[in-house]
């Protein structure tokens, strides 16, 4: 059964045209089931039908043309009630609506199964059969298990299918958008960016061409290069492997100097499509075919095709990405951005990034916000290689992603935009006072830092120092463990942002998703895995010479404070401060002078620290709460993950509870606290922990002033009487409802949504 359900979906994603695809998973399905009827409709939540798609059984000339209302049919029923119904007489059902276009006289036995995605009916598949009587478990748990897969492959057609559409100026159609996570506030305009770093065929979105001419010698090229780049590697190989086992270099020579293949790719050219689609057609149907053999040498050559198409398509693509010139107003879109290709582009022509993995708390976004770049993260549908040089807009506060926008459209946005500068100039009135209440108590803001690029940002905006400058950055965008005099120099430029202000560095805190290329951790679950202090710990060698760095870059400057990440336990934190001991007496030896020791603090983001407040502030000089791993430990929410992104919620009761509980404990021991993580820059957040007690806050510079306005304007009892409407509300949403009502009375909300 799993294999069938595969091929099925597989098919979807393979077929370029929707319409085609369904075809051939109706008739697919009807085979299997061996009923005698399989018909797809799909929602069209505009017109409030279902629209018959694809049917193998009923009549030909109804696809296309026949809907069902929603509140129809046996077909609605099952859009409406969102699970699968079973009949064993159709015409006998009340909600049998006769549709004499379709001629399903003869059909008795209905099953229907709802295509959901996302919580959203996308349409609906059923099965019919002569035979009166009800579908057996087994049937309906197929076509329950085939409904729900094809769901995720239909929504990504559809968005491919729109963007299309909205290509065409003829078609007329209003922009659609889709739909991710808002990773970083703010509206950009500009061209689509694609970088892919690997190209798979399921990555290859299919694609027209009006220039057959161009594509036949783009593909030709590219079957040139694979074949010197053969010939090399098979070179290379005879001298290391036995003759047989490189005889397979012979059999990829073979295959591409046969004209068959060359032949049918040719072919598919010259019906439209570009030189990688063609590929990909013609490489998956051969696969397609080979794994149907009965013969099992047949069958594993599929993988030697599935290399050798490999490859050159890896040349269609890599000849096509040399020679992209890149647009003056970039908008990123990739299927992971990661830190280093935002390090690669230039600052000055990047205006947007779109993610498809990725949440609002990854660490793409987070230094996303820390650039100022709006940034929309988790679009699961979007259909990567169909993007290209489209224009985009990017809605970072609700998560929208236009492709190819109308006029109305793109002069929403730009009107946006314009009363976003008005914002920032507004705030940028108060840029060289003191940060506080309304009602005149000081406050504490400080700034986050990571990429090197920020420093420039730093240097112009008045702050109370560094209150997280996470070092792992510096070591993602390069190809091996930065040296101590490399880590040295950029930890003295870090120190001189602000002198005489405190910098807490913290020390390395990869692991989760802050993968080192140089240094490849693989494990299920990443996030509960070797991270931050706990990879550091095994490695000595690492933290040794990294606060070696820090302690010699702090000599002469004396503002250095250490921040350890991911404390779970005081032993960790023993053997922290065993090592920076041992670090700094080796110094002082080495330097023959005395050396000054750093204040040291602990990161609270695991939950289990927030037990342990009496006893680790016995052991170090201050906290800080790390509020984006803490949500994500206490809700058992990935934050990396977009499909549970609406359970990841800083506003959860539970989390506001625990925050609350910190900054009581923080007092009780007399142990100065801040807050880090991402709330701490965000109005709302600000509002509720200045409630709580919070005084010192770090956030990324492009908050800062905005921070430093909305706080100006609030008063703390105004900021407590929040606190205590909320106490006994249960979900987020109640608690972020009341917050914005608060703001929009202080005239505060152009903070929290698009404009002024
Ligand atoms: C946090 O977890 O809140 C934090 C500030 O650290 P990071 O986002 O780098 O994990
Ligand atoms: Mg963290």
């Amino acid at each position: 059964m799993l294999t069938i359900l595969k091929r099925i979906v597989d098919e979807v994603n393979r077929q370029p045209v929707l319409e085609k695809a369904l075809a051939k998973v109706a008739q697919m399905v009807k085979e299997s089931m061996q009923t005698e009827c399989c018909s797809i409709y799909l929602s069209d939540d505009e017109n409030r039908h279902h629209l018959l798609m694809a049917s193998d059984g009923l009549a030909l000339n109804a696809i296309g043309s026949v809907a069902i209302r929603f509140d129809e049919g046996l077909v609605g029923l099952v859009g409406e009630k969102e699970e699968p119904v079973n009949i064993a007489n159709a015409r006998s059902h009340p909600r049998f609506l006769v549709t004499p276009q379709v001629h399903e006289d003869a059909y008795n036995a209905f099953l229907g199964a709802p295509i959901i995605h996302q919580r959203k009916v996308l349409g609906v598949i059923s099965v019919q059969q002569f035979k009166a009587g009800l579908f057996d478990e087994s049937e309906v748990a197929f076509l329950v298990t085939l409904a729900a897969q094809l769901g995720a492959a239909i929504a990504q057609a559809e968005a491919r299918e729109a963007i299309d559409r909205a290509e065409n100026p003829a078609l007329k159609t209003r922009s659609k958008s889709l739909k991710g996570v808002g990773g970083a506030n703010g509206v950009a305009i500009g061209s689509a960016f694609i970088i892919q770093p690997q190209v798979s065929f399921t990555s290859i979105v299919p694609k027209r061409t009006h220039n057959i001419a161009r594509e036949i010698i783009r593909f030709k090229q590219a079957v040139k290069k694979t074949q010197q780049e053969l010939k090399v590697l098979s070179g290379k190989m005879t001298q290391i492997l036995p003759s047989d086992t490189s005889a397979i270099f012979d059999v990829y020579h073979h295959m591409l100097n046969d004209d068959s293949l060359g032949e049918k790719v040719q072919e598919q050219i010259h019906s439209g499509w570009n030189a990688a689609t063609a590929l990909k057609i013609v490489i998956e149907s051969i696969c397609s075919e080979f794994e149907q053999m009965e013969d099992s040498y047949i069958r594993e050559r599929v993988t030697d095709i599935r290399d050798i198409g490999q490859r050159v398509l890896g040349n269609i693509v890599a000849k096509e990405l040399a020679r992209r010139a890149l647009p003056d107003e970039l908008i990123l879109v990739a299927e992971e951005v990661t830190a280093s290709m935002l390090a690669e582009l230039p600052r000055e022509k990047l205006v947007g990034i779109c993610s498809i993995k990725g949440s609002n708390n990854s660490h793409a976004a987070i230094l996303a916000r820390a650039l100022g770049i709006p940034a929309v993260m988790g679009v699961e549908e979007l259909p990567l290689n169909n993007l290209d040089g489209r224009k985009t807009i990017i809605d970072g506060y609700s998560g929208h992603v236009f492709f190819n926008p109308d006029a109305v459209v793109t002069r929403e946005y730009r009107s946006l935009q314009v009363q976003e500068q008005a914002l920032d100039s507004m705030v940028q009135t108060i840029a060289s006072e003191d940060a506080c209440t309304a009602d005149g108590v000081p406050l504490s803001l400080s700034i986050n830092t990571g990429l090197a690029a920020d420093f420039e940002v730093v240097r112009g905006i008045k702050a109370d120092g560094i209150g997280l400058y996470r070092t792992e950055i510096p070591f993602m965008v390069r190809s091996c463990f930065p040296s101590e005099q490399e880590q040295f120099l950029l930890y003295e430029r870090a120190l001189d942002a602000y002198p005489n202000k405190p910098i807490s560095m913290r020390t390395l805190d990869v692991g989760g998703d802050k993968p080192l290329p140089y240094f490849p951790i693989t494990e299920d679950n990443p996030f509960l895995g070797w991270r931050g202090i706990r990879m550091t710990l095994d490695h000595p060698e690492i933290l040794l010479v990294q606060v070696r760095a820090m302690l010699r870059a702090n000599i002469g400057r004396g503002n250095l404070q250490i921040l350890l990440p991911m404390i779970t336990s005081v032993a960790e934190v023993e053997e922290s401060l065993r090592l920076i001991e041992q670090a700094h007496y080796e110094l002082c030896e080495e330097m023959e002078m005395q050396i000054e020791r750093p204040k040291i603090g602990v990161m609270l983001e695991v939950p289990a620290t927030i037990y342990q407040i009496g006893l680790l502030s016995k052991m170090v000089d201050f906290f800080s709460v790390g509020s984006n791993d803490l949500t994500q430990y206490l809700l058992a929410v990935d934050r990396n993950n977009p499909r549970v992104a609406n359970l990841y919620d800083y506003y959860h009761p539970g989390v506001l509870e625990a925050l609350h509980y910190i900054i009581h404990r923080c007092h009780k021991h007399s142990i100065p606290v801040s807050i880090c993580g991402e709330m701490a820059g965000e109005p709302i957040g600000l509002l509720l922990l200045l409630a709580m007690g919070y005084r010192h806050f770090s956030m990324n510079a492009q908050n800062l002033l905005k921070a430093k306005w909305i706080l100006k304007h609030l008063s703390i009892t105004q900021a407590e009487s929040l606190l205590a409407q909320i106490s006994d509300m249960s979900s987020p949403q109640q608690v972020r409802n009341s917050a914005i009502k608060m703001l929009d009375e202080l005239g505060l909300s152009g903070f929290i949504r698009a404009g002024k």
